[in-house]
């Protein structure tokens, strides 16, 4: 099923019949899914592979309760978030370069961050500015501020509004851009090779965030000529809630990237407990300090089923019901002010779909109440993430149905669906 093929879908049957034939359709049984819901949250937190329960009671019975500390060695636990993030480079395109499994996204921007400018202070100290985009997600912006003041050295943030502005943006004082592959409201997507192919041309590194892309849409790090690449794992990847992020650096800085955070898992030998910090081998250097095992196992369920997909498959099957998604919104609740601020080109969309509507908090508040999972943002945005492995055509045209009941007969004016929780 590609783009082109789900434009012919006009009824719920021919849905069904287009998931009967999906090459994908038995990864959904990979997964937990709870009954009568239809899930399009995987973008932010992805649904449990139903092998994840049966790795952590591994772990946690067989690997600490019976072999305790010897499990370090015995069960590989302390080579993990190296073997992991080998996984993931191979998910990536990147193997030229090396991965590693930790921390948060937030950390790994921070070190990323760190490692580029203090590789650009190398042979450019003249160039001050960190571009990112105004419409990154926060935290990405929040860390860059706190590096900013913390390095006080006159380094000063340059935002852009728009992928077009990049161009204009880069000039011969810009040190690095940390730029965000997928957007995480609207779902606009660069085209990584040519963004970074336009900033080394201004001198600069690039840092690509991929936290809404990693296991969504096709990623090819090595061949785009990338920097750096941070992302997290418990989105479209499944690890879990707060799983492990991970962090990239590509082949041509393995020897000479270096990060502050300096702690004795990145040391080259950590058991020597030297006096002194000597930094590990290429990407090992990024680790910190002890790492999650337990979350970083059942991460790993994920991450192998992402791994056993072919990408290209997955971004015909993503396409296919985004493009589905957005002309059944568009056709058949047109008499509703819901706008679309997803690009309508497929190159330009990652895996999810977001309009504004006046109502949007409380609309999908009673979306949710109605069995079909989405969330919120700011402002005004009901947003759906479509993870291909579990999101089939039928709930497509199911989302699209309850989202008309909704709207038709004002679900949403319950007071209870405009009641705010602490996180939407
Ligand atoms: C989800 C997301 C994050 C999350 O960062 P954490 O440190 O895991 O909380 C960071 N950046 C982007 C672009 C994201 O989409």
């Amino acid at each position: 099923m590609t783009a082109a093929h789900s434009a012919t879908l006009t009824t719920r049957e021919e849905c069904v019949a287009a998931d009967a034939s999906d090459p994908l359709a038995h990864y959904r049984d990979k997964f937990f899914i709870p009954a009568d819901t239809i899930y399009l949250d995987g973008n932010s937190l992805g649904l449990m592979p139903k092998s994840a329960p049966e790795r952590a009671r591994l772990v946690i019975e067989q690997e600490w309760a019976q072999d305790h500390i010897g499990s370090w060695n015995k069960h590989g636990w302390f080579d993990r978030p190296v073997a992991i993030g080998a996984k993931i480079a191979q998910l990536l395109g990147g193997e030229r370069g090396e991965c590693v499994a930790t921390d948060t996204t937030s950390i790994n921007v921070f070190k990323a961050l760190s490692s580029a400018i203090e590789l650009q202070r190398a042979t450019d100290p003249a160039r001050k500015v960190i571009i990112s985009e105004r419409e990154n997600f926060p935290t990405d912006l929040y860390i860059t501020e706190g590096l900013i003041s913390l390095l006080d050295r006159g380094y000063e943030l340059r935002l852009i509004d728009s992928t077009a502005e990049l161009e204009t943006a880069l000039g011969d004082d810009v040190a690095v851009a940390l730029l965000t592959h997928v957007n995480y409201r609207t779902g606009e997507m660069w085209d990584v090779t040519a963004a970074t192919a336009q900033v080394h041309t201004a001198g600069a590194l690039v840092i690509w965030d991929l936290c809404h892309s990693a296991g969504a849409v096709p990623i090819t790090l090595d061949a785009s000529g990338a920097d750096f690449a941070v992302g997290c794992t418990y989105k479209y990847l499944n690890g879990g809630p707060g799983s492990p992020a991970f962090i990239w650096v590509a082949e041509q800085h393995l020897r000479t990237a270096t990060q502050p955070l300096s702690g004795w898992w990145g040391h080259a030998k950590p058991f020597d407990m030297a006096l002194n910090y000597a930094a590990g081998d290429g990407a090992r250097r990024f680790l910190v300090g002890t790492q999650p095992i337990i979350s970083l196992s059942t991460m790993e369920e994920g991450l192998d089923i992402a791994l056993s997909v072919d990408p290209a498959e997955l971004r015909a099957k993503s396409l296919a019901l985004t493009s589905l998604f957005i002309r059944l919104v568009e056709s058949r609740l047109s008499h509703h002010p819901l706008t679309l601020i997803t690009p309508r080109d497929d190159a330009a969309r990652g895996s999810h779909v977001s309009f504004r509507h006046p109502e949007g908090y409380a609309v999908m508040q009673a979306l949710i109440a109605h069995g079909v999972v989405g969330d919120y943002r700011e402002p005004e945005v009901l947003r759906f993430g479509i993870t291909p492995l579990y999101v089939g055509f039928a709930d497509v045209w199911d989302t699209v149905e309850t989202l008309r009941c909704v709207l038709d007969e004002e679900l949403w004016r319950t007071p209870e669906f405009q009641q705010r929780g602490a996180v939407t």
